[in-house]
């Protein structure tokens, strides 16, 4: 039996500790918060009841039919469709872009097929090989909506002009030629009824496991494992020796308000001018649930500094070197393998982070068996 240790007690550290401890391992799991979950962190307001996304929206949508299994074991997901707005130039619009969208914005009432020919004759087709998010927004659907839905935003939310950052951030979202508004293309969506701490709280809720909060990871704790995850901020592990990594941090202006504030649960704000990305209203992403008051925040993004919880990290369309120097340094660790969007430095859904673990988690609890 192997002693493993766990850094960090997101959605990657509770599944994989739950993976490895299901296979005989014995896992200290480490957190330097006071709770679990991580950036998906739930709780329940104990003014209003309503159950607040401390972090931002966490929708969870998969494709992946074991990842849909392994989350339903620990929590009882109600059905939620995420359907986003956008507040573009004073009106209101419809997101991700899809066949509405494009007929408001240009005053038109197209059909699927004259809207999809019509797009194409917007887009820039001398862009046959997109190299970053502004070249695929235009190969994709030309300058206008470009500049109306995507540059303001992107450039607040990254503090990067769009030219800098990757194609792949834009291939997130989906175009459509028709009415479907749903922002994800997955067939399983969901919001875990009790919220997503109490889900990682039920992963972690194993013998084979221990759980310690409040407890910051100590290069010198290596040595009573044999192996470590670590799921902490990259540069962080190599106490930042090469300059700091590019995460972004978000701030959230939190307000209340009686009834219905917006009317959904997302609405973006895609002008420069307006210092925000988004504002979030918590209590529709529980549809199932009633409440007379809501909870709104203003989410602003910035760069992250020292202490900041970060959140997204930085890649770009070009140079990464900083980026490679410490994955260099990570792929010679002896006994620490790097995890999870921190870890890794990328932009993962959570889905994407938890089939990591359960891949990582077979992988290892057979090994060390
Ligand atoms: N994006 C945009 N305008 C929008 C929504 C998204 O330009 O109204 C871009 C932006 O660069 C953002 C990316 O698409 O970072 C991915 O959007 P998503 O909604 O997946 O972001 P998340 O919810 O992960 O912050």
């Amino acid at each position: 039996m192997g002693q493993i240790l766990i850094v960090g007690a997101g959605l990657t550290g509770a599944a994989l500790a739950r993976t490895l401890a299901e296979a005989g391992q014995r896992i200290t799991i480490i957190d330097e918060r006071d709770h679990v979950a991580g950036h998906c962190h739930t709780r329940r307001d104990q003014g209003t009841g309503i159950m607040v996304h401390l972090h931002g929206a966490h929708i969870f949508h998969t494709d992946n039919e074991r990842v849909w299994n392994f989350v339903n074991r620990f929590a009882s997901f109600q059905p939620y469709r995420h359907r986003v707005k956008t507040t573009s130039q004073g009106r209101v619009y419809s997101l991700p872009v899809n066949l509405l969208t494009i007929n408001q914005f240009f005053g038109q009432a197209l059909k699927p097929a004259e809207a999809a020919e019509f797009i194409a004759g917007l887009a820039d087709r001398a862009l046959t090989n997109p190299q970053n998010f502004e070249e695929q927004a235009l190969a994709l659907v030309g300058d206008d909506l470009y500049r109306a839905f995507f540059y303001g935003y992107t450039k607040k939310q990254w503090g990067r002009e769009p030219g800098e950052l990757p194609a792949s951030i834009l291939k997130r979202l989906p175009l459509r030629f028709n009415y479907d508004d749903d922002y994800f293309s997955h067939p399983h969506q969901g919001i875990p009824a009790q919220g997503y701490t109490a889900m990682a709280e039920n992963m972690l809720d194993h013998p084979g496991i221990t759980v310690q909060l409040e407890v910051a990871f100590d290069h010198r704790m290596k040595a009573d494992f044999d192996h470590v995850f670590y799921s902490g901020p990259l540069d962080r592990y190599f106490d930042c020796q090469f300059g700091r990594l590019p995460y972004r941090a978000v701030d959230f202006e939190w307000f209340t308000a009686p009834g219905d504030y917006q009317g959904c649960a997302v609405m973006n704000y895609a002008d420069q001018e307006i210092p925000y990305t988004r504002i979030i209203e918590h209590k529709h992403f529980s549809p199932w649930e009633t409440n007379e008051a809501t909870i709104c925040a203003r989410e602003f993004s910035r760069e992250c500094r020292e202490n900041d919880q970060p959140c997204y990290p930085v890649r770009f369309a070009g140079d990464n070197a900083l980026l490679e120097k410490y994955l260099a340094l990570a792929r010679a660790e002896n006994k620490v393998a790097f995890v999870g969007r921190l870890g890794r430095f990328q932009y993962l859904d959570m889905d994407a982070a938890i089939g990591e673990a359960l891949r990582l988690g077979e992988r290892f609890g057979h090994l060390a068996a």
